[in-house]
C-alpha cells in the first residue's frame, strides 16, 4: 500500500501562524504554505523528510504569514504564490510592522500570481485553489479533494482518505477571521466561507492558519458565525 501524504503542521511566529509542509512520501517534493517565520524549523522539517519544495504557498499578506518567503525561497529556489489581490497588501509590508512596531520582513518576488481554479501538484498530490477573499481581497484556501487530492488511490492504496482544506484566516474552529483589517469584508468573509468551504464533504478536516484543525461537518453544525445565511 502506498504511504500517505507527510504533513506537518508547525505553529510559527509570535502571532502562531500555522505553517502546514505537505510532501509526498515517494516522490519527495513537497508544499510549503505559509512560512510565517521560523525558516530554520522549516528547512529543518523538510531535511528531516529529506523532501524538496516544487512551491511556496501564501494564503494572504498578512505579516504573519509572509516573514518566511524570501529566505525560504533563497535557500530552495521554490517559486513563491499568492493571489493577485493581495499584492497590494504585500507591498506594503512597512505599513502592517509598523502597526504592530515590529520590523518589515524582507519581501519576495510574487512568481505566480493565483487565481480561483488554479490547480498545485507536487508528487502525486494536487490542490485546487478557492478565492476566498473576505479576511483580505486575495485570501485563498486549498483544498486536496478525497482520494483525488492523491493520485495514490491509483496506485493501489484502498483506504479513502478524507479531503483536507487549507483555510488561511478565513474560517478557524469555532470562529472567521476578522475583516476590520484593511481590505476586509464582513459581507464578503460569509459568502466566500458559504458558497465555497461549506459546501465540501463534511468529513473534509480543516487546518486554519491559526489555532486548532476542525471539520467542515462541525463548522457547518456548531461555529456561531455561520448559523444564518449570508
Ligand atoms: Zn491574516
Ligand atoms: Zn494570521
Amino acid at each position: 500500500m502506498a504511504e500517505q501524504m507527510i504533513h506537518e503542521v508547525l505553529p510559527v511566529g509570535w502571532l502562531q501562524c500555522n505553517c502546514s509542509i505537505l510532501g509526498d512520501p515517494e516522490t519527495r517534493e513537497a508544499l510549503v504554505l505559509d512560512p510565517g517565520d521560523e525558516v530554520d524549523r522549516v528547512l529543518e522539517v523538510l531535511a528531516r523528510h529529506s523532501l524538496t519544495v516544487r512551491a511556496i504557498v501564501s494564503t494572504h499578506a498578512h505579516i504573519d504569514h509572509v516573514g518566511g518567503l524570501q529566505r525560504l525561497h533563497t535557500v530552495t529556489g521554490a517559486p513563491v504564490l499568492m493571489h493577485g489581490d493581495d499584492l497590494d497588501l504585500y507591498r506594503h509590508l512597512d505599513l502592517q510592522a509598523a502597526w504592530l512596531g515590529v520590523r518589515p520582513p524582507e519581501t519576495a518576488q510574487i512568481d505566480q500570481v493565483l487565481k480561483e481554479g488554479d490547480t498545485l501538484r507536487w508528487g502525486r498530490f494536487a490542490a485546487s485553489v478557492l478565492h476566498t477573499p473576505g479576511h483580505t481581497p486575495g485570501s485563498v484556501s486549498l483544498y486536496l479533494p478525497p482520494d483525488a487530492g492523491t493520485l495514490i488511490a491509483l496506485s493501489g492504496s484502498t483506504k479513502a482518505e478524507e479531503g483536507r482544506l487549507f483555510a488561511g484566516d478565513t474560517l478557524f474552529a469555532g470562529s472567521i477571521g476578522r475583516t476590520d483589517l484593511w481590505g476586509g469584508s464582513m459581507p464578503q468573509i460569509l459568502r466566500s466561507i458559504h458558497e465555497k468551504l461549506l459546501v465540501l464533504p463534511d468529513g473534509t478536516l480543516v487546518y486554519p492558519g491559526h489555532g486548532a484543525s476542525t471539520t467542515i461537518g462541525e463548522e457547518r453544525a456548531a461555529n456561531p458565525f455561520l448559523q444564518t445565511p449570508a
